[in-house]
């Protein structure tokens, strides 16, 4: 073993019904007397107790310019001293882009399981292009998880956002800077997250289910934080900037297809994912995972149709990582995309001399 690994700081808070609670301590610990809380609706039960100076909801999603721009300007206006998010990724992805330019710390209270709130990537979108970045005053201070918050969030987003997590987890296994470290930390972001989908599921208001996803949900995006983008990111990054597809939903339809081209040359990494999901293989662990959950299996539905795959083979191959386990040709992203279009099985990808 050879490798450098660097742990973000971070406080992490959890518990069912505690965001309120868990908050105040946060806001009394950082000596936060301003406080702007972004959402997109009002959360008395978990603001109530805080020195709250203003309320934003202006949020859009993949964090347009023009919206960053107002709430940094309410945000100077406000002598703001703390932002609080709570949301989804895209409220996370909006006190990101406050905190890139002021270097408030953040709070965030996350409500679905983006993993945004442990990551330091910010991203920002202008006429239609997406830009992201690296920076250590986005990653927020602290993270209150609370399960109780996600009980509302509709089963099937919570299968599309519950894969988007699983994707994290199973592409930091081939990122760049992919390690023992986070290696296992993924690991334990599938043990979790296959416990929790499931559950959630049969019940949306399974607590223990909802919990298991938000620590999941942690664990993947420590995991993807720590290791960097893989194929199956880089893919994913491409689709939803230059075609607007939905951000989870596109995760969830494209993570069978490049599992199922990695993993006959990543065997150890394949070996981890199975082991996590409890199966003899990746590919039929995840499978049967995203068969119990009615995963979505197709991206026609959500726009993107086949005379697209041409023109989104040639974004993407000039960002395949070179980290990547195996060489990524022209024909294999059309077949990957192809499949992943109509929604057609994963089709297996044999690495030569291996059987
Ligand atoms: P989102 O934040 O846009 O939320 C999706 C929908 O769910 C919204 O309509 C929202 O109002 C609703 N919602 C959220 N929580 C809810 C709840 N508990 N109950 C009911 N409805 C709820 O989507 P997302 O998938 O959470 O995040 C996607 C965005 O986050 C994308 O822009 C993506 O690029 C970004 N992201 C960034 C990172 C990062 O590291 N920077 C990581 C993951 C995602």
């Amino acid at each position: 073993m050879n490798f450098t690994h660097d742990t973000p700081a971070q406080r992490v808070l959890f518990g069912h019904g505690r965001a309120g609670a868990h908050l105040a301590d946060e806001v009394t610990r950082l000596g936060a007397t301003r406080v702007m809380v972004i959402a997109t609706h009002p959360h008395p039960e978990v603001t109530g107790t805080i020195p709250v100076a203003l309320h934003h909801s202006d949020v859009a999603p993949h964090v347009p310019v023009d919206v960053a721009e107002r709430a940094r300007t309410v945000a100077r206006d406000n002598d703001i001293d703390l932002l609080v998010c709570i949301g989804g990724g895209s409220t996370t992805g909006l006190a990101k882009a406050v905190a890139l330019t002021s270097g408030l710390p953040i709070v965030a209270v996350p409500t679905t399981y983006a993993g945004s709130e442990a990551t330091d990537v910010w991203g920002l979108t202008e006429s239609g292009r997406k830009t992201t970045g690296v920076d250590r005053r986005v990653l927020p201070t602290s993270i209150v998880y609370d399960s109780a918050l996600t009980i509302g969030l509709p089963v099937q987003l919570s299968v599309a956002s519950g894969l988007n997590a699983l994707a994290h987890c199973v592409d930091s296994m081939w990122g760049p800077r992919a390690d023992p470290i986070n290696a296992s930390t993924a690991a334990a972001g599938i043990r979790a997250l296959s416990a929790g989908l499931p559950a959630v599921v049969v019940d949306a208001a399974d607590r223990a289910g909802r919990d298991e996803m938000l620590l999941g949900a942690y664990l993947s995006a420590a995991a993807f934080a720590s290791a960097g983008s893989g194929l199956h990111h880089k893919i994913c990054h491409v689709l939803g900037g230059a075609y607007d597809l939905p951000h989870a939903q596109t995760h969830a339809v494209i993570l069978p297809h490049v599992l199922a081209f990695n993993a006959p040359a990543a065997p150890d990494a394949a070996r981890m994912i199975a082991t996590a999901l409890g199966s003899e293989s990746a590919d039929d662990g995840l499978a049967r995972l995203r068969e119990r959950v009615d995963a979505p299996t197709a991206l026609l539905p959500y726009g993107f149709e086949l005379s697209m795959v041409p023109d989104a083979v040639e974004r993407i191959l000039p960002v395949v990582p070179e980290s990547n386990p195996r060489p990524v040709t022209e024909s294999d992203l059309t077949t990957i995309l192809t499949a992943a279009c109509t929604g057609d099985a994963p089709i297996a990808h044999p690495v030569e001399g291996r059987r």
